[in-house]
């Protein structure tokens, strides 16, 4: 019933293996997605919200949201501007989006949920320079993120696309699956996160270049909105956070272990919360790197999460 129609060339020369037509399904965060179609936004959210959602879409403040100036024809916003719709009817193209605040020095942490079906030639997750044409490639189905030097994208093939070349970065993800992205400017890393989990570093050495998120897709009736945008700068009390955060994986929130005064983990609750509660590690003890984003900790440092995706790559 999703009518994509969009049977690149190019992309059955690539993967010919991965049937495009039919949805990514099983990769969903929490299961609210099946519960209900109805589109919870703003304060409504709140009052609505599915019985046992765990996405946590609890967030208020928002440092930024998609860019009603900044986009291709063929999207619509909606929920706050939070969410974007591509295609509404059918799709002849690729659509983007920006975010409507360029990401200045400092640490960002962001996190994309896959609100429709995931699905055709390409859905991504990433970020880019403002020199990325957002409408270049409206009557052309492709991984529009990536195709250049100014853009770094995560395809939901599990793909990573930059300067045009495609290298195996995750598994796939799908409709519910919430993508997170860590631009850490000071020491210039990109870092993707799925379903909660760090799933490796991206690129490295992006220090004094100005970038927006950004996301794209080929899929008719596709949406994606964005459930979390923090910013902070790159003080000590981020550098301690971080690794206290590194020091203690195995809580949902470092916060809550920390012996703390209740008005100093507040502060660092409203100001570094995000910083606090990130997964570095994975669940699982398991210790083989098994090529898949299961696999160990993402965790201490960036230099080895870059390790361990050229071991893999
Ligand atoms: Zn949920």
């Amino acid at each position: 019933q999703h009518s994509d129609s969009d049977s690149e060339p190019e992309f059955s020369s690539l993967s010919p293996s991965i049937p495009s037509a039919i949805p990514v399904t099983g990769e969903s965060y929490c299961n609210c997605e099946n519960q209900s179609e109805a589109p919870y936004c703003s304060s409504l959210h709140a009052l609505h919200r599915v019985k046992d959602c765990q996405c946590g879409e609890e967030d208020e403040y928002f440092d930024w949201v998609w860019d009603d100036l900044n986009k291709s024809t063929a999207t619509l916003l909606t929920c706050d501007n939070r969410k974007v719709n591509f295609h509404m009817e059918y799709s002849c193209g690729t659509a983007a989006i920006r975010g409507n605040k360029e990401l200045a020095d400092g640490q960002h942490f962001w996190e994309i949920k896959m609100t429709s079906p995931v699905y055709g030639t390409d859905m991504m997750v990433g970020i880019g320079t403002s020199d990325v044409n957002l409408d270049k490639y409206r009557h052309t189905f492709c991984s529009l993120l990536g195709k250049d030097e100014d853009s770094w994208g995560l395809s939901y093939t599990g793909l990573l696309h930059h300067k045009g070349d495609k290298t195996n970065f995750s598994s796939r993800f799908g409709q519910g699956s919430i993508i997170g992205v860590h631009l850490d400017t000071w020491h210039g890393t990109l870092t993707f996160f799925k379903n909660r989990k760090c799933i490796g570093v991206a690129a490295t050495k992006l220090q004094n270049k100005k970038f927006y998120p950004m996301v794209c897709s080929t899929a008719a009736k596709s949406s994606m909105k964005v459930i979390r945008s923090c910013a902070s700068c790159t003080s000590l009390q981020y550098l301690c956070c971080y690794r206290l955060r590194q020091l203690l994986p195995n809580y949902v929130d470092t916060l809550e272990v920390l012996p703390l005064p209740p008005g100093l983990k507040q502060v660092l609750h409203n100001k570094l919360g995000w910083v606090l509660s990130m997964n570095y590690s994975t669940s699982k003890p398991s210790s083989s790197s098994s090529g898949s984003d299961s696999d160990s900790s993402c965790g201490s440092d960036a230099e080895a999460c870059q390790r361990k995706r050229c071991r893999r790559t």
